[in-house]
């Protein structure tokens, strides 16, 4: 089964002011692999679909399958082993000011069953995996902020997802640290089989890495395919 799969996607947010739909006839399947990029300006829906896949919003309407799973069927228990599935990381980093780089990246270890020693062990390989074994004991306001974004990517990576969720992830960061952070990304998804879901408003980000995308605008796809059909130089 495809790594995510919407039919007819709709969301309405009901506030004081009254209802606004986020999201309507969404369709989109990401295949297992995919490096599948989601464009939109701000406003879009591009956070409230990330929160519907990765169970954090309900819908109104369609469905949505993870891994073939139906979200909306799962029991509660259900859906925190399916989100165990899904990686994610953001703009903001969200790492914790008080732990270290090595601390940081054990948080999503802590109640998994492996024992200290165990999860230094595994520690130590996601440290590698990113080439930030020399920071483990840094913390991460001693950090670049590419360095600690590569924290949260192996933070993101602990329990061994079969996706990642890219919000922004590079939105704060110069150029040139965007273009190692994606190098890194496509590395992952080359060397562990990640299917990657890459969550921007930049064309640039789309163009470095995505091998397909969905464009968002006002809650609805307006373009969608493969990147190279899609922005090839007329
Ligand atoms: P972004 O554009 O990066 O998604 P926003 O500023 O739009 O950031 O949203 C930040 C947070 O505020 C999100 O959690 C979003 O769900 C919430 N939010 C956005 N718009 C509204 C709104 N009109 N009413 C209530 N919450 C909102
Ligand atoms: P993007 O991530 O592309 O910036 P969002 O998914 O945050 O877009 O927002 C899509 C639309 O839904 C916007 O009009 C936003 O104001 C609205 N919205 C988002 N979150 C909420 C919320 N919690 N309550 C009400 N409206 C929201």
């Amino acid at each position: 089964s495809p790594a995510v799969a919407i039919r007819d996607l709709k969301k309405i947010y009901h506030t004081e002011e009254g209802s606004k739909t986020a999201l309507q006839d969404i369709n989109l399947t990401i295949e297992k692999g995919d490096i599948y990029g989601i464009m939109g300006l701000s406003g879009a829906g591009k956070s409230t679909l990330v929160r519907c896949i990765n169970g954090l919003e309900q819908f109104d309407e369609g469905s949505l399958l993870v891994n073939g799973n139906s979200i909306s069927d799962l029991k509660p228990k259900e859906l925190r082993g399916l989100r165990r599935r899904i990686g994610m990381i953001f703009q903001s980093f969200n790492l914790m000011p008080s732990r270290t780089v090595a601390g940081n990246v054990e948080l999503p270890l802590l109640n998994t069953g492996l024992d200290k020693e165990a999860r230094a062990k595994r520690v130590a390989e996601l440290l590698e995996l990113v080439e930030l074994a020399d920071k483990a004991e840094n913390y991460p306001n001693e950090l670049s902020g590419g360095q600690k974004q590569r924290v949260a990517i192996a933070r993101a990576l602990a329990n061994e997802p079969d996706i990642l969720l890219s919000d922004e992830a590079t939105s704060a960061l110069d150029p040139n640290t965007t273009k190692s952070i994606l190098a890194l990304l496509r590395q992952l998804h080359d060397s562990l089989g990640l299917t990657i879901v890459v969550i921007t408003h930049q064309m640039s980000v789309i163009k470095q890495i995505c091998n397909k995308v969905a464009v968002l605008d006002h809650g609805t796809i307006v373009e969608q395919g493969r990147v190279f059909d899609i922005f090839a130089n007329p």
